[in-house]
């Protein structure tokens, strides 16, 4: 299994933070163990750029964290509008509904964004207790300018809670700044960690109105009420129990913030910037189109469309050079394009290999190009890391 995975999580891991997840597992409640839980939960305030937020690492998917998120602030009536982006949107609206929440869509084009100005006539049209999006669809490879939608949230009575699960880690993200009131995460994208940590950062604001809450939460794994004295408890390094945490993962966890912010945070940023753009630039000499509108597209991941000529084999022929991409996620487009993730501890040479494999690819399914072209474009770019 020498492939390099390049789909949009999980994502290659770096081998210290793998190691780390090899750790003889201790108790839970051991001293070794509480320092690294209660350090991790200190650090990602400092990946998330907040001082005040209130960090949870609970075993889940990002899907958890998503349910997480809605259990504890939706009770049944409430308005929620929804930026709809595309596929984990309509996750998101399935798992409001099912709080109760009404759930109003505003929505682009596909592979576009709505603007802000129709974002912010749809919250003026009605008092919604939320304003939902999604910082990088992973189904279409937009980017959500989520630097303006916490203040616009506010400024109409609304909180706002933002889906990073394809994006905190590599984007740009400043959760104070931008007024932020839940971002909610994943382990295994852009924070490089394996798979099962489902990571929350609430804001005291988002924590009072879980507070005034008339209603119980619908989910008792999912509650703020039996996780918020946990993770106060393991950040002021005391033991405490409500369900076993994934102690290995954590140990990962722990590595893997150590070392992105070893790098510092704005270095991070600018580097999937510039990761991104040497992988587009080389899609775009090779002649194939993208799923997004540049303006609008993510740096994390990239989705683009097969040439005419070319279809699903190309996933094929590139795994046969020893890349894994993932196929098309989007219903209306599954067929016709296919995604590349390149978030977190992602190397120059990494993504030089992948394109190297994908000109390869196309080559041998037909498609006439210039060997050489993308890797040429691609170079150039690098250049800036
Ligand atoms: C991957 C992803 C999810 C779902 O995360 P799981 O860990 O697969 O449950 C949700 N939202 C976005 C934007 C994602 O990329």
């Amino acid at each position: 299994m020498n492939e390099l995975l390049m789909i949009p999580g999980p994502v290659e891991f770096e081998p210290a933070v793998l190691q780390a997840m090899a750790t003889k597992t201790p108790s839970h409640i051991s001293p070794d163990f509480i320092e690294v839980f209660g350090h991790s939960l200190e650090r990602l305030r400092e990946v998330f750029l907040t001082k005040e937020g209130q960090p949870f690492v609970v075993a889940g998917s990002g899907t958890l964290a998503m349910e997480m998120a809605a259990a504890n602030l939706i009770e049944p009536g409430d308005k929620v509008l929804l930026v709809d982006t595309g596929y984990f949107s309509h996750r998101f609206a399935s798992i409001c509904e099912r709080y109760g929440a009404r759930v109003t869509q505003v929505g682009a084009k596909l592979g576009d964004v709505p603007s802000l100005q129709e974002v912010e006539r749809s919250l003026a049209g009605a008092k919604y207790k939320l304003l939902l999006a999604t910082h990088v669809d992973t189904s279409t490879g937009v980017l959500v300018d989520v630097a303006s939608l916490g203040g616009l949230a506010h400024r109409y009575g609304a909180l706002s809670v933002v889906d990073g699960v394809c994006a905190t880690g590599g984007e740009e993200f400043r959760q104070e700044e931008w007024g932020i009131d839940i971002c909610l995460t994943a382990s295994q994208k852009a924070l490089g960690v394996p798979p099962g940590l489902a990571i929350l950062m609430v804001t005291p604001l988002a924590l009072d109105l879980f507070r005034k809450r008339r209603t119980p939460v619908g989910n008792y794994y999912a509650d703020f009420t039996n996780w918020l004295p946990i993770m106060e408890a393991y950040e002021a390094r005391k033991a405490s129990y409500f369900g076993t945490p994934p102690v290995n993962l954590i140990y990962a966890l722990g590595e893997s913030l150590d070392e992105i912010l070893g790098q510092g945070m704005e270095a991070r940023f600018q580097r999937h910037r510039i990761i991104s753009g040497a992988f587009k630039a080389a899609m775009t000499a090779l002649g194939l189109k993208q799923v997004p509108a540049l303006e609008v597209a993510a740096h994390t991941m990239s989705a683009i469309y097969y040439p005419e000529e070319v279809g699903k084999e190309l996933l094929g022929e590139i795994r046969e050079r020893g890349v894994v991409v993932a196929g098309g996620l989007h219903p209306q487009i599954k067929e016709r394009y296919f995604r590349v993730g390149h978030m977190g501890g992602i190397s120059g040479s990494q993504i030089l290999a992948t394109v190297g494999a994908i000109e390869g690819a196309l080559q041998a399914s037909g498609y006439r190009l210039e060997l050489g072209a993308g890797l040429v474009a691609a170079q150039k770019v690098l250049k800036g890391l």
